[in-house]
Formats: structure tokens, sequence, C-alpha cells
């Protein structure tokens, strides 16, 4: 079997051991005689994934006690429209930053629901940057400030987050979720869908502060008041129990790979390899985000040529490469290096962005 070198966005790499494991238990999960997938979400076995999902969560990423682990679905784009339901309240704007793709939808969602306002923007930068803590303006009288703390599209990452006082600070995490220490007491909301970092897609996670839960609003339908899904430990309905199994062998991965910590030591040494390919190539490939707000998740990059983009696509695709193509939007080039992605593929890319320059430069 060959695995491919797998730089998707998004559903992305899965830790082969994860996969294997999976595989094992996948027609016999425990002696149960039966998959994860066919049995009762009220029976003891699946409530212990749940717990132990929940638990796993807390310890790897340090949350504190005072916060629900909510376990959902619909994506985190059911979140972009769920925060303003529950959160927004009237004559208290929503503040947003917008710094690319995925905080514009944010946004745009919440303009559905309530009032907003744009803290900070980076759109006269084309989004290459995220904005510098003291460009960011918080309304004394907002109900939130919302940013986005890896633009997946962009390449762009935050790499501190603002003091935001008595304005709880809410963060879409989905593609940086777990690659790196977070001081979760920071903010009021925490919500990341699972495909990039925690496994296959499926299952939504939202860390929320108990106090945000108790004030939500209580006239929008049940199952879309985070405090619903907080009083049922995320069992009001049927969850999706395959992808919170799968989530859960993940998290134990990341456990025995020693935790968030390791993983960010990780994480910076693979990215490592990329940008200083990009940036020792003479100006033959061209980083596009602006290197003080560089992710390390989402490389985003360009050659001067375009034609020569599209085969470097190409060539990629026959040595093994899978999903460098950049997001239709903006086109380029984009290597997503989440947790799974081992550092031996990042240097397989390295190794061959090194030989395409000699072919090509
Ligand atoms: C992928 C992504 C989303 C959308 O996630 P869905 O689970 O597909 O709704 C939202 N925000 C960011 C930052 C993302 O990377």
């Amino acid at each position: 079997m060959t695995r491919a070198f797998n730089f998707n966005a998004g559903p992305a790499a899965i830790p082969l051991e994860v996969l294997k494991q999976a595989q094992e238990q996948f027609v016999d999960y425990q002696g149960a005689g039966m998959s994860i997938m066919e049995m009762s979400h009220r029976s003891k076995m699946y409530e212990a994934v749940n717990d132990k999902s929940q638990s796993l969560l807390r310890e790897l990423f340090g949350i504190p006690e005072n916060y629900d682990v909510l376990l959902l679905q619909g994506g985190a784009s059911t979140q972009f429209a769920l925060l303003p339901m529950n959160l927004l309240q009237p004559g208290k704007p929503g503040a947003y930053v917008m710094t690319g793709a995925w905080a514009d939808k944010a946004l745009k969602e919440a303009k559905l629901v309530g009032e907003t306002v744009v803290s900070a923007s980076t759109e006269a930068d084309k989004f290459m940057r995220m904005p510098t803590l003291s460009e960011i303006e918080i309304p004394g009288n907002a109900s939130y400030l919302h940013l986005t703390s890896n633009e997946t599209i962009g390449g762009t990452q935050f790499k501190e987050f603002p003091e935001t006082g008595d304005v709880p600070l809410i963060a879409d995490m989905s593609s940086d979720i777990l690659s790196k220490p977070v001081d979760v007491s920071k903010f009021g909301v925490i919500y990341a869908g699972a495909q990039k970092n925690l496994g296959p897609s499926g299952v939504t996670l939202v860390i929320i502060r108990k106090d945000l839960v108790e004030n939500g609003s209580k006239s929008i339908p049940a199952m879309f008041r985070y405090s619903t899904h907080a009083k049922s430990g995320s069992l009001y309905n049927t969850p999706p129990s395959f992808s919170v199994y799968m989530m859960n062998l993940v998290l134990e991965w990341i456990k025995n790979k020693g935790g968030v910590a390791q993983l960010d030591q990780i994480n910076q040494s693979k990215t490592k390899l990329i940008y200083d390919t990009i940036d020792q190539s003479g100006g033959f490939y061209i980083g596009c985000a602006q290197p003080q707000s560089r992710s390390l998740m989402n490389i985003t990059f360009r050659i001067q040529n375009e034609e020569l983009e599209g085969l470097f696509v190409k060539e990629s695709e026959k040595e093994g490469f899978v999903g460098l193509k950049g997001h239709r939007d903006v086109g380029g080039l984009r290597a997503s290096t989440y947790n799974a992605v081992p550092l031996e593929s990042c240097q397989a890319l390295q190794q061959f962005m090194v030989d395409f320059q000699k072919r090509n430069g």
C-alpha cells in the first residue's frame, strides 16, 4: 500500500495509526458483535466514547471547569448562525474581525440575525496579514468579539489574541484547533469543525463558558440552543457517533504523541521546511501571507508564472502529492500541514519544490 502525501485543506489527513485502529475495530467494536455505528447512542459503550472525547479534549487543550464541551453537527458553518442566534443581544452589536473568506462568511450570517460592526479589517492588504492587536477596536457595548484564528484559504494565522475585558472573545478555530497550546480562559467560545485537525467531518466542537450557555437566547428552537446540548452532555438527539468515535481515536493519538505542546514543535519544524524553501528560492516561489502572519497550518504560495503553477500541480500529482492546488477563489498553491500530516510528507514536498525549481527556474 502507498499512502499519498496528503496536503488536502479539509477533509484532510488522518493519522495512519488511527485509520488502522478503526479498521481493526470496524466490524466488531470491543467484542460487542457489532460496529460502533450500529449501536444505540444510549448504550454504555457509546456513552464511554462520548465521555472520553470530552474528557480528552479538556485534558489536552486545558479547558477549565467553567466551560462546557459540546459535540454538535452542522459544521463550523452552522456555528456562524448559531452563535449570533444564542449570544447576540438587542442593541449590542456583534463585533467581527475581517480577515478573509471565513471571517466574511461568519459576518454575513450574523448580519441576518442582528446588528454587527467590523472591528478591524485587513482587506486593504488583500487579507495577506492578520491585524495587530492595537488595530482591533472593540465597542464597549459589543455582545462579543469574533475572530478567525487561522484563515484556511488565505494562509494567515493570529499569533496572539486580544484582551477583550468583559466582552466575550469568540474564535473560529476550525483549521488550527489543538495544533498549539492556547489559553482557553481568554475565550468565551471556541468552535471548530473536526475535519482539519481532529478527525473526519461530521462532528463540530464548541467550547463555551457556562455563563454564556445560561444567558443564551431562550426563544430559539431547542436544537439551536447551546443550553439544550450542554444539559444533555451532547446526547440530546442522535449524535454523529462514528465521527465522535474517530475523533476520540485522534485525541488518543495526540496524547500518545506527547500532547499539544509537542505537536506545536513538530508543526513548526514541518512548516519551516516549506517556508525556508520559499524564502531561499531567490523569488521563484513567492509566499502569499506576510511573514509575521504566516500560518503553521496552510502555507499559501505562488510561482510568478501561472503556467508553471499548473505544471507544478500536475507533476506533483504524478509524484504522489495531493491537494497542492490553491483554493478556487484565490488560485496559486497551498500546502495544508495539519497535525496528522507527517514530517516525511513535508520533507518530500521540500525536495519536490527544490527539484521543480531546478528544472524550471
Ligand atoms: C473549513 C472551515 C470552515 C467551514 O467548516 P464546515 O465544517 O465545512 O462548515 C469554517 N471556518 C474555517 C476557518 C474553516 O477552515
